[in-house]
């Protein structure tokens, strides 16, 4: 198939393509590289633009011929959002609705959807399975949620056929070495723990140690960015052997605490890391595990590289090797 992957220049996006490429499909890579680097995008053409471009997209699915879109690009940051929710309904909202309005015009018939787990907003029970509530607390999963809501009316009307991947915390980097992670500025855990191994940062600092879970740190749901890319394939299988559309969880089932991936990265590193406990981050929940048995069960997702050590291992190969991260132009 001929797929067209927006966003295709960032972590999860880069990732995906790489797996998609090696599976045989055509890619093309939409990406503005406001967020997304040019280096990761080496086996598909890219192509620079913004998704809010309606004739630029119509007519880059009728040119291709593309068959199914992967849409990555967005704005993902819990923190951001609270303090620019306008960005972030421009970005996910609005930039979303640009791209399904050209996806219907063109008669693009599936779509793949990148969710997140913070669409739940507070979990009422743990592990989290898809039939829980979505009460985002942020505008980040508001606006998830929003274009999630929009799909069923679109299947129904225009007979859109689509799949919603809900992420928990997306980690870890390409086994083989290629790709990693790499945001500007740095805000998750797993980058920044690394950092500070590599002396790049002064110290790790804990976001509160008073939450209620066993050692008082946040517990996460840990997933490799793989096995994420891996789920996409499985999904596009599913709609284009008839799925109609469907919602799931990526995660693993098993929580890690800060504390819990801060010793286990400290074991791969081999030395301790400088460390504090500082306040809470605005907007963390204290737990946050999936339940993604529906995919497993579903379309037989296996994930192969989960687990925690194989998780910071992986990214720690990567961070070594790009201790500046990509190529900044
Ligand atoms: N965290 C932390 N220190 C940091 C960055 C993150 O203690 O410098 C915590 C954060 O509060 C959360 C967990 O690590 O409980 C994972 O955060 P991250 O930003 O990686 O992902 P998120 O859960 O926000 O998607």
């Amino acid at each position: 198939m001929h797929i067209l992957v927006t966003g295709g220049a960032g972590y999860i996006g880069s990732h995906t393509v790489k797996e998609l490429v090696k599976t045989g499909h055509q890619v093309t890579v939409l990406d503005n590289l406001s967020k997304g680097w040019r280096a990761t995008v080496n086996k598909a053409r890219l192509l620079k633009g913004e998704l809010t471009d309606q004739r630029l997209l119509c007519e880059l699915l009728q040119a291709e011929k593309i068959e199914a879109v992967m849409h990555f690009a967005a704005s993902s940051l819990v923190g951001e959002s609270m303090q620019c929710p306008a960005d972030y309904y421009a970005n996910n909202v609005t930039g979303s609705l640009v791209l399904l309005e050209a996806m219907r015009k063109v008669g693009v018939p599936y779509f793949v959807f990148s969710s997140t787990a913070a669409v739940y907003g507070e979990p009422i029970e743990i592990p989290i399975s898809e039939d829980h509530p979505t009460i985002p607390t942020n505008p980040y999963g508001a606006t998830k949620l929003a274009l999630e809501e929009a799909l069923p009316w679109y299947y129904q009307a225009y007979g859109l056929r689509y799949i919603s991947l809900r992420y928990f915390n997306a980690a870890g980097a390409d086994p083989e070495g290629e790709l990693g992670e790499d945001h500007n500025p740095e805000t998750h855990l797993i980058p920044l723990v690394l950092k500070t191994a590599l002396g790049r940062a002064p110290e790790i600092k804990i976001f509160g140690n008073d939450y209620p879970t066993p050692d008082g740190t946040c517990v996460r749901d840990y997933i490799h960015v793989t096995d994420l890319a891996q789920a996409h394939i499985l999904a596009l299988e599913a709609l284009a052997g008839g799925v109609d559309f469907s919602i799931y969880n990526l995660g693993n089932g098993n929580g890690y605490s800060v504390l819990e991936v801060v010793q286990a990265t400290e074991k791969v590193v081999g030395k301790p890391l400088p460390k504090t406990f500082t306040q809470r981050r605005a907007g963390d929940p204290a737990i946050l595990v999936a339940s993604a048995e529906r995919i497993k069960r579903e379309l037989q997702w296996k994930p192969c590289y989960s687990d925690l050590q194989t998780i910071i291992e992986t990214a720690w190969r990567w961070q070594q090797k790009n201790p500046l991260g990509y190529p900044k132009c």
